[in-house]
């Protein structure tokens, strides 16, 4: 599973470095072992928690969105000026959510897909 070959040189064998204590969940180092060359890749363990963190914000951000959303309707419908403006203010809260939830996405598919890259490097060259 943790086979990675250098992107460098094609030939040495990424070997994962010894990380410091602050630094265990969020990444992995790793070092060729013929040219020296050093990767910091995100951890699978930070690829899996952004993973299920940001699906999991993502889904409560659309649930309060829609619930939100059409709460605003039927408000802006009635003309009632006061929950207007409670539920903007919501709209606008899911609406960060949904962008933070995106952006945790994001981070966790660049992530796997430089993960990938090191991995299919390896099968290439087999
Ligand atoms: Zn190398």
């Amino acid at each position: 599973m943790n086979e990675f070959l250098c992107r460098r040189c094609k030939s040495g064998h990424m070997v994962q470095q010894a990380t410091a204590p602050d630094e265990m969940e969020s990444s992995d180092t790793w070092e060729c072992d013929q040219c020296g060359h050093t990767v910091t890749l995100p951890s699978m363990l930070m690829i899996i928690s952004q993973l299920v963190c940001g699906i999991a914000s993502g889904l409560f951000a659309a649930y309060l969105f829609i619930d939100k959303l059409s709460v605003f309707m039927t408000a802006m419908q009635f003309g009632r000026q006061l929950t207007l403006d409670q539920e903007a203010a919501f709209l606008i809260l899911a609406l960060l959510f949904l962008a933070g939830s995106g952006f945790i996405l994001y981070q966790a598919f660049a992530g796997l897909a430089l993960r990938k890259a090191y991995r299919e490097t390896s099968a290439t060259s087999h």
